[in-house]
């Protein structure tokens, strides 16, 4: 089977760290005699540089024909100033709501070596193994009517649409329950439904599930307690839900306990399977050309692609073991440096995880 891979290095340090999950893939591809048919997309700033919009409808068609998209990452001061509908993110925008990407997964794991380089407590976060996943392309990041106006009385306001219609709970939901069933069994659905009435319809929905997969345990929380919670004990949720907004901040936070934003993967699904795959975090434009990035995080999308798009569970297992030596043998990247470890750059990183497969 050739599978067919978009590449989309994107801006800042997408190019730096899409190239290195672009060689561990091929390495793995060699290993295990598959075939990919690669081709190469525009998105966000580098884009709008070539053809005056974030997705271009050549990288969208590209898309719709792939079985998997690589991502590196979009965005960067130099098109901040760019009307909103044209920024480098709103491509991103563009593309997830195009492809019908509704279902972000976002592990956060904290791999044993990296302890030393969370902020938290040792043993509030030792062993962490959580899994957001947050509803995508709905709620109140795509809502209307939005925009900013001048009210009655002639001062101007910032307004927004939160929403959500019941058939993309009902899917989010059924992501979730799937994931959890694979897991340890357990589901948190995060609202804030006692101020809001979207979340009071998501919290119904999220409970009329919970009878299909009663072999799932499925809790509630509010957003407030659930940002307290995951910095107080982690360990306490398995599989998370919830909607598109709490879970962009959600996820960041979770990132942050397992030492670095360099570290997470993230997958983006359809309802056949079909997905995006990116790191969590965005272009660095603070330190984008250096060759500093840390590469593990485009490295981990690669093993997420093989495991829910590929199919290919013995390719995922394969980059992740390698990635797991490769710590275990003292490289860091300067955003997980401690003392007494051996400091690498993206590319020596990348080689590294490269060589490792071969053992
Ligand atoms: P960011 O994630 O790019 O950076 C936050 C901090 O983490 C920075 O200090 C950065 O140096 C560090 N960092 C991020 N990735 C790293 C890596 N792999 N290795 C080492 N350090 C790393 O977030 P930001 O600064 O808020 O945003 C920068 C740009 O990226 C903005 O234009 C934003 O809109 C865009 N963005 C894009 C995506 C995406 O493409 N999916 C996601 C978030 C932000």
């Amino acid at each position: 089977m050739t599978y067919k891979i978009l590449l989309i290095p994107g801006d800042g340090i997408g190019t730096e760290i899409a190239a290195e999950a672009q060689k561990v893939l091929d390495r793995v591809l060699k290993l295990n005699g598959g075939q990919v048919e690669y081709s190469y997309g525009l998105l966000g700033g580098a884009s709008i540089d070539e053809t005056g919009v974030p997705l271009h409808e050549e990288t969208r068609a590209l898309a719709h024909g792939s079985d998997a998209i690589l991502l590196g990452a979009v965005g960067g001061p130099k098109w901040d100033k760019l009307d909103h509908n044209l920024k480098p993110e709103q491509g991103l925008l563009q593309i997830r709501s195009s492809l019908e990407l509704f279902s972000n997964l976002r592990p956060a794991m904290l791999f044993p070596q990296l302890a030393q380089a969370s902020s938290l407590k040792n043993d509030v976060v030792s062993g962490l193994d959580i899994l957001i996943v947050r509803e995508l392309t709905g709620g109140i990041y795509f809502g209307h009517p939005r925009g900013i106006r001048i009210n009655d009385a002639g001062e101007r306001e910032g307004f927004n649409t939160y929403i959500y219609r019941e058939h993309e709970i009902e899917r989010i939901g059924r992501s979730a329950f799937a994931m959890a069933r694979k897991r340890d069994k357990r589901l948190c659905s995060i609202d804030k439904a006692n101020v809001l009435e979207a979340t009071v319809l998501w919290r119904e929905v999220m409970t009329s599930l919970a009878s299909e997969y009663s072999d799932v345990e499925l809790t509630h929380m509010y957003v407030d307690n659930a940002a307290m919670q995951l910095v107080r004990d982690p360990k306490q949720f398995d599989v998370l839900v919830t909607g598109n907004m709490f879970g962009d901040i959600l996820s960041d936070c979770a990132a942050m306990l397992t030492g670095s934003i360099g570290m997470l993967p993230s997958a983006s699904l359809d309802k056949n399977g079909r997905g995006m795959y990116e790191p969590v975090h965005g272009s660095a434009p603070d330190i984008a050309g250096q060759g500093i990035a840390n590469p593990l995080a485009a490295i981990l999308s690669v093993a997420m692609m093989s495991r829910y798009s590929l199919n290919e569970v013995a390719w995922a297992d394969q980059i992740e073991r390698a990635v797991s030596k490769v710590l275990d043998q003292g490289l860091r990247t300067e955003d997980i440096y401690t003392d007494g470890m051996t400091k690498v750059s993206t590319s020596e990183m990348g080689a590294a995880v490269v060589d490792m497969l071969d053992h």
